[in-house]
């Protein structure tokens, strides 16, 4: 449905989007992954036809979107990184002055404003000024101005961030609804990895500009089959502990949680026994062991060498 070859954007001499390739099918819900100033924002925008590339093309059923960006608006529903309301305005004024901008009319218009409140559930308090909502308020509403005109895609860029935990849940819910129940095809930035794990059939990993991995959630993973994360919890941190940690060969990425430690390592029989005798050296307690699966936070991990939230 939508295809990004080669893209590019560069400002000036940074290269904020360096040859990136990415695909979406009819129905699918792909993430975009990647920590502030990876280049999703700016790569969103190229293919929402708001920013012309650099380089390379984007493809909505095969038709250059740049030929005539107009043509092809109408079937992409953009929820911005920014919250773009009228802070003054009622949700109900919002939703009227962004549907004429779509060129919706009349009954027609008014049908569809009550559908997208409906879906959002903020019908009851359509006729508050937006200045009054909550962060997760407006979030939804934000969420409903690009519903409004019956888009095939949902493009959302960060559309959680700033707000609590429950409205965050919230529009992720709605989100996978709009997924799996409405067939909505939907393309999600966030740099949680939580939320693209729950949501996304596919996801692309972000660095720097360029997709650095991608693929479901499981195949992602299986980056790691000869890896496996070990969170070591000592009664208190130490320096040479550190530094006996850093110079083992089999541990790849080490990370000093609040308790302990979190490893990255090559599978390794002996490690174990390691980390006790490092203990032992350093006058210091293991209080506990878990060895976990790995995360998409530690496949991240793995392939920048930096945590998402860094
Ligand atoms: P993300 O959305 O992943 O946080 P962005 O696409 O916003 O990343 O930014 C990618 C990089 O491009 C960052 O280093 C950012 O500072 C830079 N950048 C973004 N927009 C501009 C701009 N208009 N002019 C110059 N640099 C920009
Ligand atoms: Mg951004």
């Amino acid at each position: 449905m939508l295809e990004a070859q080669n893209l590019e954007m560069k400002y000036k001499n940074k290269l904020a989007v360096d040859n990136v390739n990415l695909y979406i099918e009819k129905g699918e819900s792909v993430g975009l992954l990647g920590p502030n100033g990876a280049g999703k924002s700016t790569t969103i925008s190229m293919i929402s036809t708001l920013l012309p590339p650099t380089k390379g093309t984007v493809k909505y059923n095969g038709k250059d979107i740049f030929d005539k960006p107009e043509s092809i608006r109408p079937f992409l529903g953009v929820v911005p990184q920014e919250i773009a309301l009228y802070d003054e305005l009622s949700a109900l004024e919002n939703l009227t002055f962004f549907g004429k901008i779509h060129g919706l009319r009349g009954q027609v218009l008014k049908d569809k404003i009550q559908k997208v409140l409906e879906l959002v559930e903020l019908t009851d308090r359509k006729k508050d000024a937006v200045k009054n909502y909550s962060g997760g308020m407006k979030r939804r509403i934000n969420l409903a101005v690009a519903l409004l005109h019956d888009p095939e895609i949902l493009i959302m860029d960060e559309p959680t961030v700033g707000i609590d935990p429950q409205s965050r849940n919230y529009i992720l819910d709605m989100v996978k609804k709009l997924n799996k129940e409405k067939k909505l095809t939907i393309l999600y930035t966030s740099h949680y990895m939580e939320e693209v794990e729950k949501l996304c059939d596919r996801i692309y990993i972000m660095d720097h500009g360029q997709i650095v991995a991608s693929g479901t959630n499981e195949e992602l993973k299986s980056i790691l089959t000869n890896e496996e994360t070990i969170e070591v919890s000592v009664n208190v941190h130490d320096d040479h502990f550190t530094e006996c940690l850093m110079n083992n060969q089999s541990i790849n990425q080490i990370t000093k949680e609040e308790n302990g430690y979190r490893l990255i390592v090559s599978k390794s029989e002996e490690l174990l026994v390691k980390l006790f005798e490092y203990a032992k050296s350093s006058n210091i307690v293991i209080t506990g062991i878990q060895i976990k699966k790995p995360t998409l936070e530690d496949v991240f991990l793995h392939l920048t060498g930096k945590k998402l939230r860094d």
